[in-house]
């Protein structure tokens, strides 16, 4: 009897730590501003999702998302409705972030989701969903209207490196915000 209440002891005390190993985990990888993964869940996550499409030849999109002139809404309204404009817009994307996508922020106000078995249609259509729902979000919020630019890659067979991905779409973003901003 002895020796089973401490097996069993021991069974609940592994369970319990397990349990409270994988809620460090995630409160690790959580931005506490807007509930999206974080810089440290992006680095831990997208890397495997990027061997695997490689690896299987499934198709990977990848959207970079910045805010545009997100410095303005902090300078001319206040940071508190910069953080504000912050959580509406993750909102937005976590509504649209299918089960199998990582959506992250990947830094103070840039965006990153990775789309696994997607390809150029679909991401464009994922894309101009986003959009949409962000303007009508902002429609029913004008105090925290926003836009922002993206940049679409999608794995290729030369993509050795998410980094070299990463770049691609980085690249598409600065076209965007060069060529205007909100596209
Ligand atoms: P662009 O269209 O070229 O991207 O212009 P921008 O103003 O969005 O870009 P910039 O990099 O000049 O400014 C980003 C601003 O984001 C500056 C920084 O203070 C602000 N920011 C970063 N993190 C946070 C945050 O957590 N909360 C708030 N309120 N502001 C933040
Ligand atoms: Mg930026
Ligand atoms: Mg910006």
């Amino acid at each position: 009897a002895n020796l089973t209440l401490v097996l069993t002891t021991v069974a609940v005390l592994v369970a319990w730590r397990d349990e409270a190993d994988a809620k460090l985990q995630e409160q690790a990888f959580t931005d506490s501003l807007t509930g999206l993964v974080n810089r440290r869940g992006w680095d831990a996550r997208a890397p495997a999702m990027f061997d695997q499409a490689r690896r299987h030849g499934t198709p990977l999109a990848l959207i970079m998302l910045d805010l545009d002139h997100f410095k303005r809404i902090n300078d001319s309204q206040g940071h508190e409705v910069g953080d504000q404009v912050l959580r509406l817009f993750a909102c937005v994307l976590l509504q649209h972030r299918r089960s199998s996508d990582l959506a992250a922020r990947v830094g103070g106000e840039e965006f990153a989701l990775l789309l696994p078995h997607t390809d150029q249609g679909a991401a464009t259509l994922i894309e101009q969903r986003l959009r949409a729902a962000l303007k009508l979000a902002c429609s029913r919020q004008p105090q925290l209207s926003v836009d922002y630019s993206a940049g679409l890659a999608l794995l290729q067979p030369g993509d050795d490196t998410l980094t070299t991905f990463i770049i691609r779409a980085d690249s598409g973003l600065y076209l965007a915000k060069s060529q205007g901003r909100g596209r």
